[in-house]
C-alpha cells in the first residue's frame, strides 16, 4: 500500500500492516475517518477529522501536511522529511517523527 498526500509519498507498506497499524499521522488520521458499516462501532469511535485546511493554490512547505497535523514540531516546518525504513517493521514512512 502507498499512502500520499498531495504530492508526497507518506507511507508505504504491506497493506494490512499499513491499515491495522498506520504510523504515519497522516494515514492515521485517513484509516481513522473510514466509515464503518456497523453503526453501533461507528457511534462509539471518537472524530479523528484531521483539523485545518487543504491547501487553495499553494503546496505548504516543507511537509505537506505541517498545517494540519496535530504532531508538527518546528522542524516540520525547515525540512522536508524523507522516506525511511522503519526499525523492526517492513515500513517506510516519511515523517520527522521517525528521524
Ligand atoms: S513531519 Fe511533522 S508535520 Fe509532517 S506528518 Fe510528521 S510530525 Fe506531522
Amino acid at each position: 500500500m502507498v499512502v500520499m498526500n498531495l504530492d508526497s509519498l507518506v507511507e508505504v507498506g504491506k497493506a494490512n500492516e499499513v491499515y491495522f497499524d498506520p504510523k504515519h499521522p497522516y494515514t492515521e488520521v485517513l484509516i481513522g475517518t473510514n466509515p464503518q458499516p456497523d453503526p453501533q462501532v461507528e457511534r462509539s469511535r471518537p472524530s479523528k477529522a484531521i483539523q485545518g485546511e487543504i491547501p487553495a493554490w499553494r503546496l505548504p512547505p516543507p511537509c505537506r501536511i505541517a498545517n494540519r497535523c496535530p504532531q508538527v514540531m518546528d522542524v516540520c516546518r525547515q525540512t522536508t522529511p524523507e522516506l525511511i525504513p522503519l526499525k523492526d517493521v517492513d515500513r517506510h514512512v516519511a515523517c520527522h517523527l521517525y528521524a
